[in-house]
């Protein structure tokens, strides 16, 4: 506002400004004066102290008060703009569009044209300074018509372009999945309470764009117009909302982009139900691609990733986020991997190969974009030229391919006059820019070499000047320099002026120099300078004609560079299946779960590095009988690990990898449920216990008998009476009307009677082995029930101090003596000897003054409504009052 009541006495430029100012309101304008953006008013005052550099006032005052100002340089404005962009701004960059000599004639008042070319916002980034080279960066649209919703994104870097129908309720799990940099939806839905718990997770990137923009009729028009198409019905059966999701991002694109369209491959339509769900939460607690405290190194990502280029990564990440959901699809994922893991000699010179190979999809992405360079070029020319020895080495007798592996094969094309050209073209030293020039190779251009001729004899003609001048006027230390005001221009010491003769003519004195230019050397500078200029200019039109060439072409070489990711993506996975000894999983239609030797990838990993190679295996069958395993075991058993090592199992099965198990068959998971960790969800106000209930709500509204639930000690976060039941009663809503493949952990040993009443619960434990008073974890999963908690055995192990400890063996011993009855705890309760031995000490002196928070509290337990853990939870809680 303070913008708009601009004062009367404005600078023809800043009015330029503010006008192109309001035009992007939401935006820091990046304004292109000469070498540097500068930013000026609250932008100003924002980005400096984002960026943390000075914050300095333009002279000129505006509407009575000086305006704040700051200033990035053009050549490094990359690295300011990735910041900027990481803490969430957006960036209108704003640029000169004509030559100041053209503004000149217009008047001398007269503004540069300027206009904005780009709004840099975190969805829509191509630079890979800006960017991980190893993962999507993915800018989403959801789009809502009648009662259907869309959810459609695209990596402009890579071309990828997808859309699918969302349910509301399963939104979070696939935004989860996709992982979106910015995501893009109509105002009206975030308008709508119902839907605010889903946004919950995304508030920080969401950019909420006006309802029109999301027509579907308009967005169908849209698309058909982008893909130059009469129909989309080759491309899928879209609903209303998917269409209108798909358009909506276009449009953003092209406004971002202000016209200049990134090339996009032609639309993938994800049906519903072709891709294993895991929802927000399970996917956040298995830690599949980041750790809970966000980082990759720790995640399932980090110790199965073996690829070599930044594309197979993100072929690899994209795929571990989205397991499929049918049997032959996963099939011929496998048959790839396999060929990979059988095939040593092979793979070993794949991957060597690979490893040489640029990034090609985001190379063509910049030149797509027009905004590519030489360094792009080349890329293109090596990532080509690694097509043709990818099909030679795949082409042996020794493994014939078939399947997948044929398609990427074939995939690979023929790029052969392409990659002929690019390499006659370019020189060795590649600039970033065009503009920088020198990059075409000599001999490519008969023109531009005759240019490069002339430059270089006009110097040397310079040289022989210098020396004729030398001569003339015997001043040996005559020079002729050149700089950036003067050009080249003649340099004598100040001793020397006299010996200066008529056709000298006089340009600047310096202390203890003076400058003079002569005809000849005019003529001659003019010439450099023509020849550089023209040089330049042809450099400019090879480059494009060069980009376009490969532009031209696009599709097929964005089919390559999957061709490409796809032989990482495979060749890794099978490097890393004899690595890591993992075999080939069955996956198939039935409702089978049964894993022989399973492992956990990630504990196995952490626990060899530490040098420790004994991670114990462990089976799994959930077949129809057995459907619902019951897992006691005290803390520290490995019974999380357990859980969790199969949904990772099945994951890595469905996403077409091999397994870290010995033997590996999964009837085809449609969703994965799980309820596992515990973090408190205090910015949305729920506490520890609220939040597991939601979740536990969800696996109990969805699960179908396709699913796969894991639990972990449900009902924990409560007294244990309510806990017990809630858990009672999950087990049974899961076996009689989920019918779902699960495992559960729990505490409550009282469970295991359901294992009686309910057909295919079955009890589990963790092996647990007592040796001279010690107790030792076997990790090792048996049937049956565990005969003791060994709480207070850990507790021992967490450091309590030996009195808590003692007392707590004492506790537990009167209460599994059956002593229950109020009398005997009331006369344990009484005793207090463990607290009075610990008041006893000198750090008590409230004792005497009244009852004080720790007799209070001891006062408000209720020893006949503890269990054992519970009596022990208390301990601590009792223990952290003195
Ligand atoms: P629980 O859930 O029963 O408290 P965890 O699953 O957290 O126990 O396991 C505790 C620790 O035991 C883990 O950090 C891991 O290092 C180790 N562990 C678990 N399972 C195994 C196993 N199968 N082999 C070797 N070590 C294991």
């Amino acid at each position: 506002q303070r913008l708009k009541k601009s004062a009367p006495k404005i600078t023809p430029m800043m009015e330029q400004y503010l006008s192109i100012k309001s035009a992007h309101p939401d935006c820091l304008l990046f304004y292109r004066m000469g070498d540097f953006y500068e930013l000026f008013f609250q932008d100003a005052v924002d980005a400096a102290a984002a960026l943390d550099i000075t914050l300095t006032k333009r002279g000129h005052s505006h509407d009575g008060s000086e305006i704040p100002m700051c200033g990035v340089p053009v050549h490094a404005h990359d690295t300011y703009l990735s910041r900027l962009i990481r803490k969430g701004f957006r960036v209108a960059v704003c640029e000169q569009t004509e030559d100041p000599a053209e503004a000149k004639k217009r008047g001398s008042k007269s503004v540069v044209r300027r206009e904005v070319i780009r709004v840099v916002t975190p969805g829509t980034l191509t630079e890979d300074t800006l960017m991980d080279a190893r993962s999507h960066n993915y800018l989403a649209a959801l789009a809502e018509t009648g009662a259907e919703m869309g959810l459609s994104w695209a990596d402009m870097s890579t071309g990828n372009f997808h859309v699918q129908p969302v349910a509301a309720e399963n939104l979070p799990a696939i935004l989860g999945r996709i992982s979106p940099a910015e995501l893009i939806c109509p105002q009206k839905l975030l308008e709508k309470p119902e839907l605010y718990d889903l946004f919950a997770d995304w508030q920080h990137i969401l950019t909420p764009q006006p309802d029109v923009r999301f027509d579907s009729i308009n967005a169908e028009s849209r698309l058909k117009e982008f893909y130059a198409v009469a129909s989309l019905d080759a491309y899928g059966d879209f609903n209303r909302a998917e269409l209108a999701a798909a358009g909506a991002l276009l449009d953003y694109v092209e406004l971002t982009q202000v016209g200049q369209m990134p090339r996009l491959s032609t639309l993938s339509h994800i049906a519903e139900g072709a891709i294993m769900e895991i929802d927000h939460a399970t996917r956040r607690n298995l830690e599949l691609v980041q750790t809970l405290s966000g980082e990759r190194k720790g995640s399932l990502l980090s110790v199965i990733d073996r690829t070599v280029t930044g594309a197979g990564a993100r072929l690899l990440g994209a795929r571990l986020a989205a397991p499929l959901t049918d049997p032959e699809a996963i099939n011929r994922r496998l048959d790839m991997v396999q060929y990979f893991r059988d095939a040593d000699q092979l793979r070993d010179d794949l991957r060597q190969l690979l490893k040489e190979t640029p990034d090609l999809e985001r190379a063509l992405g910049r030149l797509s974009l027009g905004r590519g360079g030489p360094r792009d070029l080349a890329a293109i020319r090596d990532g080509l030229a690694a097509t043709a020895i990818a099909r030679t080495i795949l082409s042996g007798d020794a493994y014939p391919a078939t399947g997948e592996l044929k398609t990427a094969i074939a995939d690979l094309g023929n790029h052969f006059s392409l990659v002929e050209k690019l390499g006659r073209a370019l020189g060795q030293d590649l600039p970033l820019m065009a503009r920088d020039g020198g990059f075409i190779a000599e001999g490519y251009n008969e023109r531009l070499d005759e240019l490069r001729v002339m430059g270089s004899e006009s110097k040397k003609l310079i040289m022989a000047l210098q020396a004729r001048y030398q001569e003339e006027t015997g001043v040996d230390s005559l020079k002729i320099k050149h700089n950036n005001v003067l050009g080249y221009f003649i340099e004598v010491t100040a001793k020397n002026v006299d010996r200066m003769g008529d056709q000298f003519i006089h340009r600047q004195t310096m202390t203890n120099a003076t400058r003079y230019s002569t005809t000849e050397l005019s003529e001659l500078a003019r010439d450099i300078s023509e020849s550089k200029d023209k040089a330049q200019a042809l450099e400019q039109e090879l480059f494009d004609s060069l980009a376009s060439d490969v532009t031209l072409q696009a599709d097929q070489i964005a089919i390559a560079a999957h061709a490409l990711a796809s032989l990482d993506w495979a060749s890794s996975l099978g490097e890393l299946a004899i690595e890591q000894d993992y075999c080939r999983p069955s996956v198939d239609n039935s409702l089978a779960f049964e894993i022989e030797g399973g492992r956990h990838p990630v504990v196995e990993q952490a626990l060899r590095k530490a040098g420790e190679n004994a991670f114990v295996p462990n089976d799994a069958d959930l077949g129809n009988e057995r459907r619902l395993w019951l897992i006691t075991g005290p803390n520290m058993a490995g019974k999380s690990t357990f859980l969790r090592q199969n949904a990772l199992i099945a994951i890595l099965a469905q996403m077409g990898g091999f397994v870290p198990a010995v033997r590996c068959h999964i009837g085809a998971i449609d969703r994965l449920f799980s309820r596992v960790g515990a973090a408190d969800d205090l910015a949305r106000g729920r506490s520890t216990f609220m939040v597991e209930m939601v979740e536990t709500a969800t696996i109990l509204n969805q699960a179908t008998d396709r699913s796969l639930v894991i639990l972990d000690e449900i009902g924990r976060g409560t007294a244990t009476f309510d806990g017990l039941s809630i858990a009672w009663a999950c087990v049974e809503h899961l076996h009689d009307a989920n019918k779902s493949r699960a495992l559960f952990a729990t505490h409550y040993h009282e469970l295991t009677a359901l294992t009686d009443r309910l057909g295919s619960v079955k009890p589990y434990s963790m092996r647990v082995k007592e040796w001279q008073g010690e107790v030792i974890f076997l990790h090792e999963v048996a049937q049956g029930t565990a005969d003791r908690s060994y709480g207070i055995h850990v507790a021992r192990l967490a450091g309590l101090p030996g009195p808590v400890v003692k007392r707590a063996e004492e506790v537990l011993q009167t209460l599994e003596n059956g002593e229950k009855s109020s009398g005997a705890l009331s006369k344990l309760a009484e005793e207090l000897p463990l607290f009075q031995s610990l008041l006893e000490q000198p750090v008590a002196p409230a004792l005497e003054a009244g009852p004080s928070a720790l007799e209070q509290a001891l006062g408000d337990i209720n020893p006949d409504e503890l269990t054992p853990r519970e009596a022990l939870d208390q301990l601590y809680a009792l223990k952290q009052m003195i």
